[in-house]
């Protein structure tokens, strides 16, 4: 079922849907399901899952000779959405990126998604790997999220690459994009971002799910412009409970965000890990009761691998 259908059968209802990683190359999807089956008591309608592009690092060898080493891997992000939706009965949505792909791969993963049944996707650009000075686009992939959107919307009208329109063929898939409450971090200002989510609501995408955040009124802010911009669609916001100390510096590097002072005060005041993450856990309830107060229609959790702490924010809300 669609990732929208979800939200307008809620009735008003705030849902909790959650974010996994898929593991790393060689580890057991079992510790996937271990980290999954604690939230199933929150009845998500959907589990979305990352994508991974593989980071490369150049080693010197004998001879002058350069070798290639993959340092990143976390493959299998179709089969896991599968396995997950078989194994639990959930819907999954693939995070789909743009980075490394042409479009014929991309195209070829989206039949195979459609054949699992597989109804959502998460169409993103995704970020520059280290080996590349800035975003570099697959000579013949697509350079922004607003173009893969509109390849899966052209799909869902029946259009793939090569072929004239093959309406029994069509896909239909929800699409959903990303949407960055402080901006994202290559945009000169959020208006200009604001038009540029825009163009990917016009391109076809369905529904926004937002960078995490740990103020409100930064999301607050962010979906009063969205109203303004004309993007009727519904915003889902993200959050993570902070869970350690160096997150006060990893979060902020990694993702491009701010921390409210008070927050920032409190971790930094903490004994230990232990300490920070009871602060962490206590601030991220705090900011999804006032988010569900407000109206949101689901609240997005990012496990970043690990569910234990978005399970005991959960807990207090559910
Ligand atoms: P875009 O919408 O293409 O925007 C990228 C930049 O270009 C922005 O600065 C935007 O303002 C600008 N821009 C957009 N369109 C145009 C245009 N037509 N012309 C000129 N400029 C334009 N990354 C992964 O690799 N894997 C994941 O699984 C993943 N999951 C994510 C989930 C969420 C909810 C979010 C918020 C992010 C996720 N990311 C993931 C990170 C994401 O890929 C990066 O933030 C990436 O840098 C931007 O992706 P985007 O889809 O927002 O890009």
């Amino acid at each position: 079922m669609k990732v929208t259908d979800h939200l307008a059968q809620a009735n008003g209802k705030t849902l909790f849907s959650f974010e996994v990683l898929p593991p790393r190359k060689g580890e057991n999807i079992q510790t996937l399901f271990s980290n999954i089956e604690p939230l199933l008591e929150f009845k998500p309608p959907f589990i979305d899952v990352t994508y991974h592009r593989e980071e490369y690092v150049y080693r010197q060898r004998a001879a002058g000779l350069l070798e290639k080493i993959t340092t990143r891997k976390r493959p299998g992000t179709v089969g896991i959405c599968a396995a997950i939706k078989n194994r639990f009965d959930v819907d999954t949505v693939p995070h789909l990126i743009c980075g490394g792909f042409s479009r014929e791969e991309t195209e070829n993963a989206l039949i195979d998604l459609h054949f699992l049944g597989i109804d959502n996707v998460l169409a993103l650009r995704g970020d520059p790997i280290k080996s590349e000075p800035g975003f570099v686009a697959h000579p013949n992939g697509h350079a922004y999220a607003c173009e893969l959107i509109g390849q899966v919307s052209a799909m869902n009208g029946g259009r793939y690459l090569d072929e004239e329109q093959v309406d029994s063929a069509a896909t239909s898939f929800c699409i959903g994009t990303a949407g960055y409450p402080e901006k994202h971090f290559e945009a000169p200002n959020l208006n200009t971002d604001m038009r540029y989510l825009k163009q990917k609501i016009d391109c076809g995408a369905d529904y926004i799910v937002t960078q995490m955040f740990f103020d409100n009124q930064k999301f607050f802010g962010f979906v009063d412009k969205c109203r303004q911009a004309g993007i009727t669609a519904p915003i889902i916001p993200g959050l993570k409970p902070l869970t350690s100390k160096k997150q006060l510096t990893m979060l902020p590097r990694t993702f491009y965000l701010n921390l409210p002072e008070e927050l920032v005060e409190a971790v930094a005041q903490c004994r230990d890990d232990a300490d920070a993450r009871e602060v962490g856990i206590e601030w991220c309830i705090q900011q999804s009761r006032e988010l569900m107060a407000a109206g949101v229609p689901c609240l997005h959790y990012y496990s970043m691998g690990k569910s234990e702490a978005v399970r005991r924010v959960a807990a207090e809300l559910f």
